[in-house]
């Protein structure tokens, strides 16, 4: 067992039989007397890793036949620009939902494709919520409506899927991926790294509509095509083989915690624990608006800067590691992902406790 809890918002916490697993097969897979590694990608045993993987996605997600399934490199952030460039035609425009950090960097990279219509925007109150879509403008015309399902950075979340009529819905599930059902069918594209709740990084897991898939505009490189990528099931070139490996040890560690409905529950109440207790002191602060708070994503702060180094010191001795919040905001974060023990909130919670008592 190990004396840490991880809170990193990503690379992140992976459970620690999956650790186990993969270090037990790490020189010799089942029997083959190789490494995953060391595999080639049109092997039968890797074929056989890959296969798996995508099957039991598809099986925890409810991913329709519809849907494609495709295991690329280049992380959310390629898909920033993977999307325009599929979707957007010569002449379409990309509707986007504002909520924080990672929605601009989309409609950041977009803009470099076409015309971008920012249809809602929270940043009017500092990212702290998930506009009303019966306050978003109209997006009737546009190639594509696009969400941050979770905002890493703000800790802000959809608890919708948001209407988009015949318009297709485009979202980044990169921080809250298998933490909860998602209604895959309603999306033409969801999109995400693996490096926050399944796996290594350096694998991105897009599902597609099959039907939208051929639609990528004449001058969009091979690689950035999902056509290309759909046609040869992820492997048009070398795919990351031993992260695609870990991600498939998680998903099968995920059908034994009960799938995706039954690992909800236990993010709702591992999120609960620690809302609960920051809503019952003034000495911490979260600015979330409670009903958009994520369940991923925690951050707080304490009253004042000054307090931030003394907290941080405390819990790493307590084995509590990488709470600094992002450069960009401050204070701490807390991640709580899939493989984040119930104990380990727990003990968050008990040092908070403490750490107020002492300077409350
Ligand atoms: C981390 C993150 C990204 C960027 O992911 P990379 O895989 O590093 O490109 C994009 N969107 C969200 C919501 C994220 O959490």
């Amino acid at each position: 067992m190990r004396k840490v809890f991880n809170f990193s918002a990503g690379p992140a916490v992976l459970p620690e039989e999956v650790l186990a697993q993969a270090a037990a097969e790490m020189s010799d897979w089942n029997g083959s007397g190789q490494s995953v590694m060391e595999m080639s990608h049109r092997g039968k045993e890797y074929m056989s890793i890959h296969e798996r993987a995508e099957q039991d996605l598809r099986t925890l997600m409810g991913i329709p036949d519809s849907h494609a399934v495709l295991f690329l490199q280049g992380g959310a952030t390629l898909q920033f620009a993977m999307v325009p460039l599929n979707l957007l035609g010569q002449n379409g425009y990309g509707a986007y939902v504002n909520t924080g950090e990672w929605s601009k960097k989309a409609i950041k990279e977009a803009r470099r494709f076409g015309e971008v219509d920012v249809v809602a925007s929270a940043e009017d109150r500092k990212f702290t919520y998930v506009p009303a879509q019966s306050s978003w403008k109209e997006f009737d015309g546009a190639s594509y409506l696009h969400y941050c399902a979770n905002e890493t950075i703000g800790g802000v979340e959809f608890g919708f899927t948001p209407d988009s009529g015949d318009v297709p819905l485009v979202a980044d599930i990169s921080s809250n991926f298998l933490s909860r059902p998602v209604d895959v069918a309603s999306h033409a594209i969801l999109y995400g790294g693996a490096q926050k709740n399944i796996g290594p990084a350096g694998l991105t897991i897009v599902t597609m509509r099959r039907d939208l898939i051929g639609r990528a505009r004449v001058e969009t490189p091979t690689m950035l095509d999902y056509q290309v990528h759909a046609d040869a099931d992820s492997m048009l070139n070398t795919p990351p083989t031993w992260a695609i490996y870990v991600a498939g040890l998680v998903f099968q560690w995920l059908q034994r915690q009960g799938g995706v409905a039954a690992i909800e529950q236990r993010n709702i109440e591992k999120a609960a624990l620690l809302y609960d207790y920051l809503d019952s002191t003034p000495f911490y602060t979260n600015p979330v608006e409670p009903a958009d708070r994520s369940r991923m994503n925690v951050p707080f702060r304490l009253p004042e800067a000054a307090l931030d180094e003394p907290f941080l010191k405390g819990a790493k001795e307590r084995g509590l590691l990488q709470l600094k919040g992002h450069r960009s905001v401050g204070g701490m974060r807390a991640s709580i992902y899939n493989a984040m023990p119930i104990e380990g909130v727990r003990a968050l919670v008990d040092w908070m406790r403490e750490f107020e008592k002492e300077h409350g």
